[in-house]
């Protein structure tokens, strides 16, 4: 493939290096415009005006588009509908080809259905190319040519087929001559700025400077305050942090107070980092040929980023997760619902229904936009298994709530822990929410951060404030129902609803197996 001019259009793969649509589009063409649209269709639904992911994006590409003026580049930002803008803009700027990175949801992959329709009218190519993940739709198969429903043999398919070619990076460097500049510079409008100036109609000023969030109607929000470092640098440098830990990140990782994950994700949602790269380094540290340790913390750090894979794999061969449950059966199940229910949900959501470690995670999830993967799983657990209620719900809440937000990730998670999902948790197997707290954050040190009303209680009260001996409240200055709430439901007779439950739609009695 040969082609005179190009479009390259970021999505989630806001970066320069190891970038495949970058360097296919580079590679193959003479000038290349680089665009990043602020989706109105994505923009607009969003509940909330003060947005962590659009502060992180909007950070993100002003750093892209400095690294692009770096090498004679910009990035060309507009604020509309991607739909009807990108094929106008390779219509205006007499491009032969648009590139872009594949996108797995549903909904993206019907926009870029539609774009190359349309680009297709104007004699205009579309070349879609594999970069978020190592292994992509039909590239890992069980023996008979169907998809992997267990995590386990697909990793084990993965590390199989996983060598120097999978893991090698894009030279987009090599061929970073042929960017084109895309907008005004300070010695006036280019070539491009005018041709985007000229048509559409009303997209000139969006195509001459980069909006400002509060241009895009958003406010700004605490990513600052967090220390939450956005682009290519900030990613870089979480991981060089994270290159010293590796080694120990199968002890650490499941203690929440601890400093045990690479706290990457959002990196890798927003591809400010290749996965290509993780994956390598860590392939590498774990064969003893990396500059740093890694061992078996790096085994099963880079058996993390598969999980990332295996949850593509799961949405891009069962569209129907993203409503429903992966197994049919489950389908069946008579989740809670009322005024009661709706109660324990804003409950839950706010991060008060009386189990310490429950509402910490949901209370650094509603400061931060991050909860960790452990506190993930409780959560989850607790609200479908110890309050009854749908795990759509919570997904959706998570979906508004998390930085990191990935579709297939978090509807993996939330089906796994709903026991619905592929490869999931038993649904006899419950979560007791004081035992995770006790085993998990055994000194309460993540609960005293997020909970500071508990701060006062022993490390055996703090799990079950309402089971405290003696005067030990009272001491610790705790009035249970008014500084802090009494529990919402007895875990106990929860989890005998829940095999209730689940035994109807298994025709089981309510016993575990
Ligand atoms: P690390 O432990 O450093 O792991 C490295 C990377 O591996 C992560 O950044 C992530 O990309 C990937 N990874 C790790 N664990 C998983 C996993 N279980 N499934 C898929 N990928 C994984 N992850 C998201 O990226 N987005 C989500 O929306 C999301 N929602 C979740 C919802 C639930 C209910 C659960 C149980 C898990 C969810 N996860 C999600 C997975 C996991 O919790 C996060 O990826 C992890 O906590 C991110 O922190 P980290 O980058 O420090 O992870």
């Amino acid at each position: 493939m040969r082609c005179d001019t190009a479009l390259i259009w970021f999505r989630r793969d806001l970066r320069v290096a190891d970038n495949a649509a970058l360097y296919h589009a580079l590679k193959c063409s003479r000038r290349v415009y680089c665009v990043f649209v602020f989706d109105r269709a994505i923009l607009d639904a969003l509940p909330s005006r003060t947005d962590r992911r659009v502060e992180f994006i909007h950070a993100s590409l002003l750093e892209l588009d400095a690294a692009l003026r770096r090498h004679g580049g910009a990035l060309i930002v507009q604020h509309g509908h991607a739909v009807k803008d990108i094929p106008a803009m390779a219509h205006a700027l007499k491009v032969d080809a648009v590139f872009a990175n594949h996108d797995y949801e549903p909904a993206a992959t019907a926009r870029d259905a539609d774009v190359a329709r349309q680009l297709k009218v104007h004699g205009i190519a579309f070349h879609t190319v594999k970069d978020q993940v190592l292994f992509e739709k039909d590239e890992i198969l069980t023996g008979n040519g169907t998809f992997y429903s267990v995590f386990t043999p697909y990793k084990n398919a993965v590390l199989k087929k996983l060598d120097a070619f999978y893991l090698q990076a894009y030279p987009v460097e090599k061929y970073l001559g042929a960017l084109a500049p895309g907008q005004a510079t300070a010695s006036g409008a280019t070539r491009a700025t005018r041709a985007t100036a000229a048509v559409p109609a009303g997209h000139a000023p969006s195509a001459i400077a980069i909006p400002s969030l509060e241009q895009l109607g958003f406010a700004r929000t605490n990513l600052a305050h967090l220390g939450i470092a956005a682009g290519e640098t900030g990613a870089q440098k979480l991981f060089r942090d994270f290159k010293q830990r590796m080694a120990g990140y199968e002890e650490r990782r499941n203690f929440p107070a601890v400093k045990g994950p690479s706290y990457l994700s959002v990196h890798l949602r927003f591809g400010t980092i290749s996965i290509r790269s993780l994956a390598r380094e860590a392939w590498k540290a774990w064969h003893g040929a990396a500059d740093f340790a890694g061992g078996r913390g790096a085994e099963v750090w880079l058996a993390e980023l598969i999980w990332r894979d295996f949850y593509f794999h799961i949405l891009h061969h069962n569209p129907h997760v993203v409503e429903r449950a992966f197994k049919p059966q489950w389908d069946a199940i008579r989740w809670d619902t009322g005024a009661q229910a709706d109660q324990h949900f804003a409950a839950w959501c706010e991060g008060r229904t009386g189990y310490p470690l429950v509402d910490a995670a949901m209370r650094q999830l509603n400061q931060t936009g991050y909860m960790h993967n452990r506190l993930r799983m409780v959560t989850a657990s607790f609200l479908t298994k110890d309050l009854g209620i749908d795990w759509r719900r919570g997904e959706r809440y998570f979906a508004g709530q998390l930085i990191d937000f990935d579709l297939s990730a978090n509807n993996g998670g939330w089906q796994w822990a709903a026991s619905t999902g592929c490869d999931a948790q038993p649904w006899f197997r419950i979560f007791n929410p004081v035992m995770q707290s006790e085993k998990f954050d055994a000194e309460g040190k993540f609960i005293r951060r997020y909970v500071p009303v508990l701060a006062a209680l022993s490390n055996k009260a703090i799990h079950a404030p309402w089971l405290a001996k003696g005067d030990a409240l009272k001491r610790a200055n705790v009035l249970l129902g008014e500084h802090y709430p009494l529990p919402i439901v007895d875990h106990a007779a929860a989890r005998a609803n829940t095999l209730a439950r689940f035994g109807a739609v298994t025709g089981r009695t309510t016993r575990a197996p």
